[in-house]
C-alpha cells in the first residue's frame, strides 16, 4: 500500500496538531514513502531498528531529522551517534552514559528523551517514576556534559479501554510537570506521547509531540519487525 499523503495533509492541518510536532514513523517503509513525505515538507522521521536507520539515513537527503524511538541497545548507539536528531527510548543510566562518550567522540551534544514505564504491560520499557526522579535530581546528570534531556516518552497499553489509556496520559503529564522543574535540567520541553490510534488524546493531555506511523503509511507487514 503506498502512503497516504491525504492522510498527512489532513493530520498536520488539524487544530490540534498547531503547536505539536510531528514524528512521522516509517519503520519498515521503503525509502519512497519517506520521499513521498518530504516532497510534501515533512522533515521529522522515526525509526526502531538500528541498521534500518542507518540504511536509510545514508541515501536519504541530509536535511532530515532522524529520531530514534525503539529499544536500543548500548552496544548499538556509535553507529547512530554521528547523525542522530533526537533518541526518545533511554530507559537506564547506562544508556544515558554510552550516548553521553558516543556523543563526545563525535563532537557532538545529543537531546535525549527519557521513557517512563507507564502502560500495565510489562513488555514495554522505560523507568518508573522513583528511579526517574533520583536520576533527574541527582548530581550525576552534571558529568553527562554531551547529552541534552529535552524530556520524556512514554507509550500507553495496547488497549481500547480509552479510560486506562487517559490515565497513563495523565500520569505521564504530571511525572513531565514534575521534572519540568528542575533546575538540573534547563532545557525541558518535550512530551513525546500519542501514536496513530491515541495522538488526539495524548495531545489533550499535554503531549508536544506525536510519533504516527500506520495513519499515514498504512499497516506494517509484521514479519519485518523484530520486537
Ligand atoms: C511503531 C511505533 C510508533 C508508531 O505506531 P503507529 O501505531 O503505527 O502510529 C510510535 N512509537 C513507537 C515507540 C513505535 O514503536
Amino acid at each position: 500500500m503506498p502512503v497516504n499523503t491525504e492522510s498527512y495533509q489532513q493530520l498536520i492541518s488539524q487544530e490540534c496538531m498547531k503547536n505539536v510536532q510531528l514524528v512521522a514513523v516509517s519503520k519498515t517503509k521503503p525509502n519512497e514513502d519517506i520521499m513521498s513525505l518530504y516532497q510534501l515538507g515533512q522533515r521529522d522521521f522515526g525509526e526502531n531498528y538500528v541498521q534500518e536507520l542507518v540504511d536509510k539515513a545514508a541515501s536519504l537527503p541530509s536535511d532530515i531529522h532522524w529520531h530514534f524511538i525503539g529499544h536500543l541497545q548500548s552496544n548499538k548507539v556509535k553507529y547512530i551517534a554521528p547523525f542522530v536528531h533526537l533518541i526518545h527510548g533511554v530507559d537506564s543510566e547506562k544508556l544515558l552514559i554510552e550516548i553521553n562518550k558516543q556523543a563526545q567522540k563525535n563532537n557532538r551534544v545529543i537531546d535525549v528523551l527519557l521513557q517512563v514505564h507507564i502502560a500495565t504491560e510489562e513488555t514495554k520499557f522505560g523507568f518508573d517514576e522513583m528511579a526517574l526522579l533520583e536520576l533527574i535530581g541527582s548530581d550525576r546528570i552534571a558529568q553527562y556534559t554531551h547529552v541534552k534531556i529535552r524530556g520524556l516518552m512514554g507509550m500507553a497499553s495496547f488497549s481500547d479501554d480509552q479510560k486506562l489509556i487517559q490515565k497513563e496520559f495523565f500520569s505521564l503529564k504530571t511525572i513531565y510537570n514534575k521534572c519540568a522543574q528542575s533546575l538540573l535540567l534547563p532545557a525541558f520541553d518535550i512530551l513525546s506521547m500519542g501514536m496513530s490510534s491515541d495522538y488526539s488524546l495524548a495531545i489533550e493531555h499535554g503531549s508536544t509531540l506525536v510519533r504516527v506511523g500506520s495513519l499515514l503509511f498504512g499497516a506494517r507487514d509484521y514479519k519485518k519487525e523484530s520486537i
